[in-house]
């Protein structure tokens, strides 16, 4: 209490003075300590890393440094934290991270059928066109607008799907990376780039690395994985060094798969804020920044690799120089953090040990399956378009079996009993029971239920068994609703939240109405997360 000296020796006249004084600022809420500790929020800095799981933050913790040593250090670090739903990919974590709702009230269910929207196409080419037309509801921003109009938005990352569903339909500043080594935005958002944004591609920074080698950051005795493991980058390059092409059009689509995509990422973000003024406006602003490398880098060599270990630390260094970046340019006491994960990742089954019982998992092929059921539908009558299959999904739609006459139901239940025999096949589960099920006990049916609309077409969905990964040959793989790939980290950091190991289930749908409670705003609509108060410092008494 910085007032008690002059208090116990000031006049009675000036102690009434004091008296009165601190009597308005409590009937305003404040206190002494609050008016130090805690100024208001000026700038929210959400960070998402691509494919982060949540042992990285302590498997490599020694070794950090930077940006994940200080939001790991100083941070309400939530350890059992989840993206409680199935089809834990890009797209649907993304939707789920600031809108506060899972996937089946987002509308987001599967990377491709994400974001892709060749109505609305990418300015100056490249990609498909994208946009956020199938996102349903409202995100953090929206909810910062509904309390104060003046609230911006900028949203980078190397993806499209990245970038947008963290923002949700806002037509805020979003812009990710075209392969030809420009960040650019959609006709959805704008019809021209900014001078700023101009300025930036015509610096070529991507360009400029082409012929780069990447080599590992510490001394190698400081990495215990092996380094030539067959199976890492298809067998092509396994071991360091990996060097960038030298041509620069073959460097700039390459380039994501190097630890530089989330440096120049982060460049762009800091230019972003300066050229938009982002937390120095007469509201409380958001960054959102989704940094893919760590994803890339996972595919390409698996979770168990040298170079996802590199990549984590090269991670660390490029969030410190961000943070101390960003707290040059504005006063840190107004800036919070908040980092999370859109999905975990699977260790390959090629390098797991056959379990005490003699289980080992696999890849999980069903294609010849699918392949030989939609040759009886069309045999059956039905048209091509009231069927597909998508990840472990299978679509049927309603009207299209009407029209052609065939059961949808019993030809449900035939693929579903079919793909339950083929190996690494745990359980195939109707879309209609699922949305009975025990969503308590049963995790998979919850993770299931959250992932789906319950009016979309969907018959039935497929679950590999526990550690089995889709076909794909790729080391690194992940979209399972098991544990690998949907356990994240959860942070925030900044003066309202309280530092400290926090073990409690938590899920991503809670970061935004916990940062939303931190800037006194509120969901403008029902939502799935709940606040983590935990986490909050009371402050106000
Ligand atoms: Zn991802």
């Amino acid at each position: 209490m910085p007032y008690r000296s002059e208090l116990v020796f000031a006049s009675a006249r000036v102690r009434g003075h004091m008296a009165a004084l601190l009597g308005v600022l409590a009937l305003l809420g404040f206190t002494a300590r609050d008016a130090a500790s805690q100024a208001p929020v000026r700038l929210v800095v959400f960070i998402t890393v691509d494919q982060m799981r949540s042992d990285y933050l302590d498997r490599f913790a020694n070794q950090y440094e930077g940006g994940l040593a200080r939001l790991r250090r100083g941070g309400a670090v939530f350890t059992n934290a989840f993206q409680d739903h199935a089809n834990t990919e890009t797209a649907p974590g993304h939707a789920t991270t600031l809108s506060g709702r899972e996937p089946y009230r987002t509308g987001i269910i599967l990377n491709t059928i994400g974001v892709p929207d060749p109505r609305a196409p990418m300015i100056g080419g490249g990609g498909p066109g994208a946009s956020p037309w199938r996102f349903r509801g409202t995100t953090l921003i929206d909810w910062m607008r509904a309390t104060d109009s003046k609230s911006r938005a900028l949203s980078v990352s190397r993806k499209d799907r990245g970038a947008i569903l963290p923002i949700g339909r806002g037509k805020e500043s979003v812009y990710w990376y075209a392969l030809d080594g420009r960040f650019t935005t959609s006709t959805y958002y704008a019809d021209t780039l900014p001078t700023w944004v101009q300025r930036f591609n015509d610096r070529r920074l991507p360009q400029h690395y082409a012929g780069s080698v990447w080599e590992p950051l510490l001394p190698l005795s400081a990495y215990p994985e092996p380094d030539t493991v067959a199976i890492e980058d298809l067998g092509r390059e396994p071991a360091f060094p990996h060097t960038l092409s030298a041509d620069t059009a073959r460097a700039t689509r390459s380039f994501i798969a190097f630890p530089w995509m989330d440096e120049v990422t982060v460049r762009f973000a800091l230019e972003g804020v300066s050229a938009l003024k982002l937390g120095a406006g007469p509201a409380p602003d958001l960054l959102a920044v989704s940094l893919s490398s760590t994803d890339a880098v996972g595919h390409r060599f698996g979770i168990a690799s040298r170079e996802v270990h590199d990549q984590l630390l090269r991670l660390d260094r490029t969030l410190g120089v961000f943070i101390d970046s960003l707290y040059k340019l504005r006063d840190s006491s107004t800036i919070v953090f908040a980092l999370t994960a859109d999905h975990g990742a699977t260790m390959p089954p090629e390098l797991v040990k056959p379990s005490a019982e003699g289980h080992s998992p696999v890849r999980v092929d069903v294609s010849d399956l699918v392949t030989s059921f939609f040759r009886k539908l069309v045999a059956a009558g039905v048209d091509t378009s009231a069927f597909d299959y998508q990840e472990s999904v299978l679509f049927l739609d309603p009207e299209g079996f009407k029209r052609a006459r065939v059961n949808r139901d019993s030809v449900a239940r035939w693929f579903a009993d079919s793909v339950k025999h083929v190996s690494g096949v745990a359980r195939a589960d109707l879309f209609s029971e699922i949305l009975k099920a025990d969503t308590l006990h049963d995790v998979v049916a919850r993770r299931w239920r959250h992932a789906i609309p319950p009016d979309a077409p969907v018959a039935v969905v497929v679950t590999p068994t526990e550690g089995s990964v889709w076909g794909s040959a790729n080391p690194g793989v992940h979209g399972a609703p098991w544990d690998a790939d949907a356990q994240v980290p959860i942070i925030f950091y900044g003066p309202p939240f309280k530092a400290g190991r926090y073990d409690a289930f938590a899920r991503v749908v809670d970061l935004a109405p916990t940062l939303a409670q931190a800037l006194g705003v509120k969901p403008t609509e029902p939502i799935d997360g709940h606040v983590l108060s935990d986490a909050l410092r009371t402050g106000r008494r």
